[in-house]
């Protein structure tokens, strides 16, 4: 059992103002596995005045000494991986190894990327008569969610700090042990005092005085549509800059042309991730009319080698999903798949046999889904593929593009010219052709309701910086 009971708040580890806590359940064996404060909106005004007291100083610090800190942050991490994946597979249930890759691995890259990054990055240049400058945009709000938690905090806190920006950070309540650990490392990499803030809670109290208080120039979203909407709701009300990483119902669109077991096997990779928990996920199959028997007998095939269980232990690819919330969703939504008409080719709303304990629910494959039923549209967030068919490829965009959501995707052609030419008709943030690896230094984020801004690479450290221009009196003619 962790127990936190302490929040990270300038520059030191502090009692809350209140004293109720959160339970971290394991979905795995649905006890508690740790404790967190329930922060309260003294809390957030404490942190935040922390950060704003901070701002002058740290944006004032060279940019040298900022690379510095993210070096070391990135050392502490990396030094404390084995930790991280285990913190992480035990809150959120994804299967250690694979833990310790991503959920410890990514972080660790993304502190010495923007490391690397402030090296050569012009915060100065001259344009007619100007110098345009780029300033940090002030107190930063981070709120995360819990399905790639530190990943995802990362993605905020590294550019943050390297563009000169103080944060507050608030995880999610779900999994926020792995914060700590951040938290920590922070303080021993010696962060100035409030240049990082720790407070824990639920997103309607601390995430909401984050979203409103005055001094919090920016804040930084990831999570559902629904939390979304409400923060850039509050933050509108004082113009706070808002970015927005929200959800998605991408379509991995297979060509005639591709190869078919490949692009099979690649979707079902995609769309199972983390037990389908992933904001990326390549969850509507797009295959041509002539290839669905095809398409169908290889999905199945490969949605049943993955293997169920236990997240620590040996042999299996796909942990629990992360709550019970989450299970009554995800079997929900099956269970709406099979009453609009979808065919079930595998898996179902029942738990998987021997699992009747944890939130484990079965890989599942709906076959012929209409495009326009609900599990065709609405964001599962657990591993349920739908497989659409279409006629011709001017059919297969419109299918993909028909959602509410435009995070990621992919095609699958022999051809990679076509596919290419494909991508490029899809309204989405990312595509990757034929099975392309997630880059971190290309930029992620969503169009449509899958948010505003992007994350990751050039682009994410440069959703920190303000414009600043100074026009300089033109020269005396000699
Ligand atoms: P969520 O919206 O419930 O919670 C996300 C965070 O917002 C949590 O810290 C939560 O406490 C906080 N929050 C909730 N209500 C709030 C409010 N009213 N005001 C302020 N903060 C509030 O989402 P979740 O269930 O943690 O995560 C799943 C969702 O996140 C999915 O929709 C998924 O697609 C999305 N997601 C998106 C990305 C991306 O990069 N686009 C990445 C991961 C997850």
């Amino acid at each position: 059992m962790q127990n936190r009971d302490k929040l990270y708040i300038d520059g030191e580890w502090r009692m809350p103002a209140g004293s109720k806590t959160i339970d971290v359940v394991s979905p795995s064996t649905e006890e508690a596995i740790g404790r967190v404060p329930e922060g309260t909106p003294e809390d957030v005004d404490a942190a935040v005045r922390s950060g704003a007291a901070a701002f002058e100083g740290w944006a004032a610090t060279p940019v040298s000494e900022r690379a510095a800190l993210l070096s070391r942050i990135h050392e502490g991490l990396k030094a404390r991986a084995d930790e991280i994946g285990r913190t992480i597979a035990g809150e959120v249930g994804m299967p250690l190894k694979l833990a310790t890759r991503i959920q410890a691995g990514s972080p660790i890259f993304t502190f010495s990327m923007y490391a690397k990054m402030l090296a050569d990055f012009r915060f100065e240049e001259k344009v007619g008569n100007s110098i345009v400058l780029r300033e940090p945009a002030g107190v930063v709000a981070a709120i995360t969610p819990w399905n790639y938690p530190l990943h995802q905090i990362a993605n905020k806190v590294a550019p943050a700090l390297a563009a000169g920006c103080t944060v507050v950070l608030k995880p999610s309540e779900i999994a926020p042990l792995n914060a700590f650990i951040l938290a920590e490392v922070i303080d021993a990499a010696g962060a100035p005092r409030g240049a990082f803030n720790l407070v824990t809670g639920y997103g309607p109290v601390v995430g909401e005085a984050l979203a409103k208080h005055p001094q919090v120039d920016m804040v930084s979203f990831t999570g559902s549509v629904r939390a979304g909407k409400r923060v850039a709701e509050l933050a509108s009300q004082t113009m706070k800059r808002v970015t927005l990483e929200l959800g998605g119902k991408s379509a991995s669109v297979i060509l005639d042309d591709a190869d078919l077991a490949a692009a099979v096997k690649g979707t079902i990779s995609a769309c199972f991730l983390n037990t389908g928990q992933t904001c990326s996920a390549h969850t509507r199959m797009l295959v041509p009319e002539s290839k669905y028997g095809e398409a169908a007998r290889l999905a199945v095939e490969t949605a049943k080698s993955f293997t169920v269980g236990d997240p620590f232990g040996d042999s299996a690819k796909l942990g629990p999903l992360t709550s019970a919330a989450q299970r009554e969703r995800v079997r929900n939504y099956i269970k709406k798949g099979i009453e609009e008409g979808a065919e079930l080719l595998t898996g179902g709303p029942e738990a998987p046999e021997g699992l009747a304990k944890g939130y484990y629910v079965k890989p599942t494959v709906f076959g012929r889904v209409n495009p326009k039923s609900t599990i065709a549209q609405e964001e599962i967030f657990g591993p349920v593929l739908s497989i659409i068919t279409y006629r011709n490829e001017a059919e297969a965009v419109r299918i993909a593009n028909d959602t509410l959501y435009g995070l990621a995707g992919g095609v699958w052609s022999r051809d990679e010219e076509r596919a290419k030419r494909v991508a490029r008709r899809l309204r989405t943030g990312q595509v990757d052709i034929n099975g392309g690896p997630f880059n971190m230094l290309a930029p992620f984020g969503g169009v449509k309701q899958s948010g505003k801004g992007r994350e990751l690479g050039r682009a994410g450290l440069e959703e920190y910086l303000e414009y600043k221009s100074l026009q300089l009196k033109a020269e005396a003619k000699a």
